[in-house]
């Protein structure tokens, strides 16, 4: 199957009881059953339910991987897979991670005693030096968060298997659309679904997935028993979200491509990171491993004055967290997304106070083009 067909074909499509081409909601906390023990596959919907389980074997089909999870944000998808470790493990990830994730490895793994380290893996022998006895792990976003940084999946993975460490992705940047990191090697794929999944603003919701049988079962273990599972109604809005990915996503692209070959000629423009362009560092890796470069892109004005008046200006750009919509947005990661990670750390990583970071929708890049225009004089 191509992926187009895939978003409309794989998973379970339709409702075998009914033969309801969408897949119903079942709000439904408990099931029937026959005699003790002899039910329908589902008892009660924390371990089930049946819309849950549309979108999870959808995700799973998509993802190319063996088994997945659906839960009530990205936040509660990474906390599960990091509860697959114990204390005294040690976790590698990569630097300008997520700020959530940051956040939830440096104040709530560490008082449980998982420990992490934050290296450069674009860099793989930096990821190597931070490798100890207790390391089981290697986490990297790719492309990152707000830097656009990327590494290379497959070497990560072949790198991840030679130290014996999990290698998990988080691609909700690219969404398996345009990039497929299990069949790259990695074990498990991460993401904040509220994003490009979704799609429309309008669900907070996260996704697993996992290479192999074993770690579905512990994987599965860990959600029915923490229970921070997605609802049937959020379930049903990302299935309905992820029939339009390919579209979406083919669309994000080209109004990015737009967007970003208007800002790298501005004269306002310090810098700008997209890795669809040749000048970008990891150009040729995302190019490689991915069939897309996505719809983020971030630019330096220079200072945090000239970014508070780039915001104000804008028009067709929303002022506000998240990305992934049909609605452009745009935010200042240092003061918005990024303000959890300390001032030095940021400065160090490049995430500076005039760094702007503009998820761009499918509206007509004509009328987007304008609106920067407008606010970059
Ligand atoms: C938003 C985001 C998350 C967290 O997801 P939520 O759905 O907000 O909990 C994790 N990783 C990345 C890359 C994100 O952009």
């Amino acid at each position: 199957m191509k992926p187009k067909t895939k978003l409309i074909h794989g998973g379970i499509p339709g409702d075998s009881h009914t033969g309801a081409v969408s897949i119903p909601i079942y709000q439904a906390s408990t099931y029937k059953q026959e005699d003790i023990g002899v039910h329908k596959g589902y008892e009660y919907s924390r371990t089930g339910n049946p819309t849950r389980h549309a979108l999870e074997e959808l995700i799973k089909d998509l993802e190319e991987g063996e088994r997945g999870f659906a839960f009530g944000s990205g936040m509660a998808a990474i906390t599960a897979v990091m509860s697959l470790f114990n204390a005294g493990d040690h976790i590698i990830l990569n630097d300008d991670v997520y700020g959530g994730t940051y956040r939830i490895a440096t104040k709530v793994l560490s008082r449980l005693g998982i420990e992490s380290t934050f290296v450069d893996t674009t860099d793989l022998d930096e990821a190597d030096r931070a490798v100890r006895p207790n390391s089981k792990a290697l986490f990297v976003e790719t492309p990152t968060n707000p830097l656009l940084k990327v590494t290379d999946i497959a070497e990560a993975a072949k790198w991840a298997k030679s130290r014996n460490l999990l290698l998990i992705v988080d691609n909700t940047f690219s969404t398996p659309y345009w990039q497929t990191p299990i069949a790259l090697g990695a074990d498990i794929v991460l993401h904040s679904a509220t994003k490009y999944i979704g799609g429309h603003s309008d669900v907070v919701a996260g996704l697993a997935v996992v290479n192999s049988g074993k770690l579905g079962e512990e994987l599965h273990f860990i959600q029915n028993a923490t229970g921070g599972v997605l609802g049937p109604h959020d379930s049903w809005l990302l299935i309905r979200g992820l029939k339009t990915l390919g579209l979406r996503m083919e669309a994000h692209e080209r109004n990015a491509r737009d967007v970003a070959s208007f800002l790298s000629g501005h004269p306002a423009v310090h810098r700008i990171y997209y890795p669809g362009l040749a000048s970008h560092p990891g150009h040729a890796v995302a190019r490689r491993q991915a069939r897309g470069f996505g719809g983020m892109i971030s630019f330096d004005v220079g200072s945090a004055e000239k970014a508070s008046d780039v915001l104000r200006k804008v028009n067709y750009f929303t002022l506000a967290e998240s990305l992934g919509a049909v609605e452009s947005l745009i935010s200042v990661p240092a003061k918005m997304t990024h303000a959890s990670i300390p001032r030095e750390r940021r400065e160090e990583l490049g995430i500076t106070d005039g760094l702007i970071r503009i998820s761009v929708g499918i509206e007509d890049s004509e009328d987007l083009i304008e609106d920067l225009t407008k606010s970059l004089e």
